[in-house]
């Protein structure tokens, strides 16, 4: 298949390791931002098939991984109110909030459906006028532009029974935050090719400049991530900082404009905490005063919840590269898919799940 076939050609990615191999002559710690890049690094082995001086940390980009333990608990509240239907993506309902989940609400009565796009949740508010139909908005930029679309649709049609729980965050604040936190150890990152296709890399720019810090738009296919890695690589060797698009046929240095306008339009950025990382300023979406009635926060305001994150979950420290899954004391033994303590173990795109699927076992902290 054309676009993906010479993506995944194992000769091509031989050539690539033996080129990686050839310009390394240092150490280098580079992270890939998306957990989509993750699953595909781990699954193929490609960061073990790397010279040793390159170490890979895995980011933060796994939205349903850095959806507030708060906003959880907010969404199996709402959803246990006899008048709503919540509606989410499937990974959501295993993720543990406090004490429960909303696969375990739904067990017990709430109405809790998985759906496919917000297109489908606002087919359940217009089939259900006398409830309430609550779409559970989580993603990056990527899924931002969708929504802010439903949105705008339900206002069009005069649908009132819709509204969005929001947790959209944005990529480059979080990037931010990570190069300024005092642990920090990421000097190249591979920047998530979809989110870039929809913002562009315009935003990357400064970062790179500004933390003299190599960023490559990188696609998922190894053979992508092979070449991200060696052009990250080569600017490090070469004391250069800039951003490069190494997913040339999915990304425009200006992006998917008329998806970035209805975004704009829908939404403005605000403070955002992230799960096990904290509030990172300016890293959040939500909906502007005009699209506010759409707001599940304002239609219930006041939700009741008592925060509770598990002790022995690290998944802060994984989700800013500080620590990899497999340095987790609860990585596969406490914390399993069957048993996640944290969202990382539950999300298809959470680096824990990743190191998991691939067999990878328990080691001691590196220092
Ligand atoms: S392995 Fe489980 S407990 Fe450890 S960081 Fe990952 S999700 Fe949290």
């Amino acid at each position: 298949m054309k676009f993906v076939d010479e993506y995944r050609d194992g000769r091509i990615a031989k050539d690539l390791l033996r080129s990686i191999a050839k310009i390394t002559t240092r150490p280098w710690t580079l992270m890939e931002v998306c957990g989509g890049q993750t699953h595909t690094l781990i699954r193929e082995g490609i960061d073990q098939l790397l010279p040793p001086e390159i170490t890979l940390v895995h980011g933060p980009g796994c939205p349903v991984c850095v959806t507030p333990l708060a906003l959880i608990d907010e969404a199996i509240e709402i959803a246990r109110r006899p008048d709503v239907i919540l509606c989410s993506f499937g990974d959501m309902l295993r993720v543990p909030g406090s004490s429960d989940d909303l696969f375990r609400a739904r067990a017990e009565g709430a109405d809790v459906r998985v759906v496919y796009s917000p297109l489908d949740a606002l087919d359940v508010a217009a089939e259900n006028p006398d409830k309430t139909v609550v779409f559970f908005a989580v993603g990056f930029e990527t899924t931002a532009p969708a929504n802010a679309m439903a949105v705008k649709q339900a206002k069009a049609s005069g649908l009132e029974n819709f509204v969005l729980l929001v947790a959209h965050v944005l990529v480059p604040p979080a990037m931010t935050a990570i190069l300024v936190s005092p642990g920090n150890r990421v000097q190249g990152f591979l920047a998530p090719g979809h989110v870039c296709t929809v913002m562009g890399w315009v935003d990357y720019e400064s970062i790179a400049s500004g933390f003299h810090v190599p960023i490559v738009v990188t696609g998922f296919e190894p053979v992508d991530l092979l070449e991200g890695i060696r052009m990250t690589v080569l600017q490090l060797e070469e004391g250069r900082a800039e951003v490069e698009n190494q997913y040339v046929r999915s990304v425009r240095r200006e992006g998917n404009v008329p998806a970035q306008q209805v975004m704009v339009e829908v939404f403005e950025s605000c403070d955002r905490a992230w799960r096990g990382i904290g509030v990172i300023p300016g890293s959040g979406l939500r909906l502007r005063e005009g699209y506010r009635t759409f707001d599940a926060e304002t239609r219930f305001p006041g939700v009741e919840v008592a925060v509770r994150e598990s002790e022995l979950c690290i998944a802060g420290i994984v989700l800013q590269g500080r620590a990899r899954p497999d340095e987790c004391p609860a990585f596969g033994e406490e914390c399993t898919p069957e048993h996640p303590l944290g969202a990382p173990m539950v999300s298809s795109e959470g680096a824990c799940a990743a190191y998991y699927l691939a067999g990878r076992k328990r080691v001691a902290k590196r220092g």
